[in-house]
Formats: structure tokens, C-alpha cells, sequence
């Protein structure tokens, strides 16, 4: 199999949904069928004097240096410039795309905000004056060919948030600026009946399944009567009392990811906020967030101590505790052990 628009033939790219086997590699361009036949796309010659450009301002010796040596490796490697904001990321490549534009090879630049791809398409038109600098992002997409693309990263920023961001002014900037977003939903009465409806529907019987394996479903549904949106959800029964629950557990977001299965989806956002308690269980469980003396080094070592014992605990964590355990952190651990 291959995809006839990206080439993929990776076999775990490829989905069979409703309408037959597709490619998920390059979905977030819109779906195509591995079957479709694509019209060949003709693309605009690039001008002979397109890498022709000028700079109003020189550059430091060290960002020169940086500058060439991307130039140089490109052809062979990738490059990630780590450099701090204002450093002049974009004055270092303007060499690199030169390059590439002399070779008569387009140039795309993307960027994850809309705005900043307008400003910089401007930017760079003043540059690359002989060039065709063309941007494409949302309201700018009747030319989407040119010498040098500044467009926005499609579908590369994933939003997760909690009930808190359950807003539709919210959803709909984000689907606006073609961010995918997975948001725990509120409004949870409709929400609950609606997926006992699906799993009705279905034949699903929730009592079969628990907290570790939850049912994974997904429906639209439409907040407040607007247009109908994407609802992933899992449910599940819970023991009380020895018996298990009538009604299931249901725990539902609401995503514009609309390829996605409701098992990633709901495993993607669980992900959400696991940093943010790795820190808090440093500080809390082991004394991370206190320093003890007045000289610098001995505080890190110190740190460094908490932070080393904290990785030793999770390694038991994950190598020796099993299923719910796994999730004790060490202050509960201390309590029912010591
Ligand atoms: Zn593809």
C-alpha cells in the first residue's frame, strides 16, 4: 500500500474507517483514500534571482558562524536552533534559504501562530526582494504557491484542558486557528445520557468493564444547539458495597481532532497535568521545594539529592508495584509502610 499523496507506505499509518482504507499520515491536508487518484499538482518555476537578499543590519562573527554552519550541514541533517527569544533565529537561516532558493528549491517557513506568519511574510518580501514570498494560513489561502511559503504548522499545537476551559469562545478561536484541542467537558447531564445512549445503541454492556479497562466511545453532539462537535469518552462500572453500580462512571472531552480514537484521545489528555505533579510530589514527598544553606552548591547538591531519590522511587514504582499501587505516591507510601 501506499498513500498517493505522501508516499507513506509505513503499514501503521494507514486506518480503514467508514469509507475504506486511508492514510493517517498526511490527514491533517484532509482526508484522501489510498484508491483516489490525485491530479498532479504544477508548480510555479522559481526566479533565477531569488536568493538574491539584502539586510539592512550586519550580523555578529557568532551568528555568522551559526549561519554558515547551517548552510553548510542542511543538505545532510536536520538542525534545531535553540537560541533565546530575540537571538536572531531568523536573520541566521535567511542564508540557508538562499541557499535553497539558488538550487531552485522552495522554501517553506512555519510557524505555529497565524499573525506572526503574516509579519514575518512581510518581513521576509523586504528581504528576499526578487522572491515570491507567499503566506498561507487561515484567510490567505487562494495562493498557496510560491518561491519562499511562510504558512502556519498545521495541526502541531495540541491544546489540553481541563473543565475550566469547557468555553465555546474558546473552541471556536481554537478551531479558528486550526489548533486541536482536547477539553474535558461540562454540562455533564446531557453529556451522561447521551452516552448511555451510544453505548445502548451499541449493545455495550458497561458493567464489564472497570477503572483499568474502561469502554472507549464517541459521539457528536451539539453544545448548546450549535454546530454538533466531537465528544470522546470512557466509561465504566464501580464496586460499592460489594455490588457493582447501576449507573457507569463516565468521564467525556470534547475534541476537534476528528481522527483520533476515542482511546487515544482520552489517554492523550489523561497525560495532562503529569509534569505538573512529578513537581509538586518533589516538593511535597521529597523536600525539593526547601533549601537548607547559605551557599549556592551545597543547595543544588542538596537538590539534587531530593531529585535523585525521587527517580529511585518512581523506578520502584514502575518496576516493582503493580496496577493501582503504581499511583501511591511516597508520602501515602510512607504512611501504610513505615
Ligand atoms: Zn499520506
Amino acid at each position: 500500500m501506499q498513500c498517493p499523496r505522501c508516499l507513506n507506505t509505513d503499514p501503521s499509518y494507514f486506518y480503514h474507517g467508514s469509507k475504506g482504507w486511508y492514510c493517517r499520515r498526511c490527514v491533517s491536508f484532509g482526508r484522501v483514500m489510498l484508491e483516489e487518484e490525485l491530479e498532479p499538482v504544477s508548480l510555479e518555476e522559481i526566479r533565477d534571482d531569488g536568493q538574491e537578499y539584502t539586510l539592512k543590519y550586519p550580523l555578529t562573527p557568532a551568528q555568522i558562524k551559526v549561519s554558515h554552519e547551517c548552510a553548510e550541514r542542511i543538505e545532510d541533517t536536520d538542525i534545531l536552533l535553540k537560541c533565546v527569544c530575540g537571538s536572531g533565529k531568523t536573520e541566521m537561516v535567511l542564508e540557508t534559504i538562499a541557499l535553497m532558493l539558488g538550487k531552485h528549491k522552495k522554501v517553506c517557513f512555519a510557524i505555529a501562530r497565524r499573525q506572526v506568519v503574516l509579519e514575518l511574510a512581510e518581513r521576509l518580501s523586504g528581504i528576499f526582494s526578487h522572491a515570491h514570498v507567499v503566506p498561507v494560513c487561515h484567510g490567505y489561502t487562494t495562493v498557496t504557491d510560491g518561491d519562499l511559503i511562510v504558512c502556519t504548522t498545521h495541526g502541531t499545537i495540541r491544546f489540553r484542558g481541563d473543565s475550566a476551559f469547557y468555553n465555546m469562545e474558546l473552541m471556536k478561536f481554537l478551531e479558528d486557528e486550526k489548533i486541536t484541542y482536547y477539553i474535558r467537558a461540562k454540562g455533564f447531564e446531557s453529556l451522561h445520557s447521551e452516552a448511555m445512549d451510544d453505548m445502548i445503541s451499541r449493545g455495550i454492556d458497561w458493567k464489564n468493564y472497570t477503572p483499568f479497562h474502561p469502554y472507549h466511545g464517541e459521539f457528536l453532539y451539539a453544545i448548546k444547539g450549535k454546530q454538533p462537535r466531537r465528544i470522546l469518552y470512557k466509561a465504566y462500572s464501580v464496586m460499592k458495597d460489594g455490588q457493582i453500580s447501576f449507573f457507569p462512571v463516565i468521564y467525556a472531552i470534547v475534541t476537534n481532532d476528528m481522527d483520533i480514537s476515542p482511546e487515544e484521545g482520552m489517554h492523550f489528555y489523561e497525560l495532562r497535568g503529569a509534569s505538573e505533579n512529578f513537581t509538586k510530589e518533589l516538593k511535597n514527598d521529597f523536600d525539593g521545594g526547601h533549601v537548607s544553606h547559605k551557599d549556592f552548591w551545597k543547595n543544588e547538591m542538596d537538590f539534587l539529592i531530593s531529585a535523585y531519590a525521587y527517580n529511585v522511587f518512581h523506578l520502584f514504582q514502575n518496576m516493582i508495584l503493580e496496577g493501582k499501587d503504581r499511583m501511591i505516591t511516597m508520602n501515602t507510601f510512607r504512611l501504610i509502610f513505615q
